[in-house]
């Protein structure tokens, strides 16, 4: 994937030196993106595609997808960069996933649509997905895989032939980890915009709890790259507290139940 970035860049003409410095949304501080929040939409549109193609199929109920897509909004709305054209789809995957390409587009595997029980726990893992988006953790680890490729030399001929040969995506989206660093402050961001959204902030700490379950009886690829789920359950509720966030916000079980796990048959 990142010799298929690195292509489009160069394809885009616009190479290394017109990327420079740009302001972070969250943190408001300057930091080198060497890539354009519209090279970041096309990478976006690409990869999008292609998860569809061979990841998984995007799911056929447009029910169920307007109502993922309008949970999804509703924190787009309220985030650091609403103007992003974010997306949000469920695709027919059985792994416990969720997962952002760059340019907003979101995706959350059925497989983790059936752990849940109630909107604000869909909303809270849309809210960190959104978070790794709005914090620009995407343009920053492409930024790194760009500076590392230029380090090794790898442009040219052997970056094309191989962003011909996109064949395996899973494994592309795993060379897109996330820092510990960069997982807490989309968790943070994230519990952030599920209470600016009108839910309960619980719906965060309630995933990571099922999460956590589910972890001891089958690979969760939502942890591989995030940190251990008490560690993150202690500093959410650590952040509740120093924010005095309340509990009132809504939690939209029979939502939830009638728009998701009635028509994933559970
Ligand atoms: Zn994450």
């Amino acid at each position: 994937m990142k010799t298929l970035w690195l292509l489009l860049l160069v394809a885009s003409g616009l190479g290394l030196i017109c990327g420079g410095c740009q302001t972070n949304p969250v943190t408001g501080e300057e930091q080198l993106i060497l890539v354009s929040p519209e090279q970041e939409k096309q990478m976006g549109r690409d990869t999008a595609a292609q998860v569809e193609k061979e990841l998984g199929q995007s799911v056929k109920d447009q029910q169920l997808q307007n109502y993922i897509n309008s949970v999804g909004q509703g924190i787009a709305r309220i985030s650091h960069t609403p103007d992003e054209g974010f997306s949000y789809k469920a695709i027919d995957h059985q792994s416990v996933n969720a997962f952002a390409l760059p340019g907003g587009y979101i995706y959350i595997t059925t497989g983790l649509l059936k752990e849940l029980n109630s909107e604000a726990q869909l909303a809270a893992v849309l809210a960190h997905e959104t978070a790794h988006v709005t914090a620009r953790h995407i343009a920053q680890q492409i930024t790194r895989d760009i500076l590392i490729d230029t380090g090794l030399g790898v442009v040219g001929s052997q970056a094309a032939s191989s962003a011909m040969r996109v064949a395996n995506i899973v494994r592309q989206l795993e060379s897109m980890s996330f820092t510990r660093e960069q997982e807490k402050q989309a968790d943070e961001v994230g519990l952030d915009y599920l209470v600016k959204a009108g839910f309960t902030p619980y719906g965060m700490i309630e995933t990571m709890e099922i999460l956590q379950r589910a972890s001891g009886s089958r690979t969760i690829e939502f942890f591989s790259t995030h940190p251990n789920p008490e560690n993150r359950i202690g500093y959410l509720q650590e952040r509740i507290y120093e924010k005095g966030y309340r509990g009132e916000g809504k939690t939209g079980q029979s939502e939830y139940a009638t728009n998701v796990l009635s028509r994933l048959g559970k």
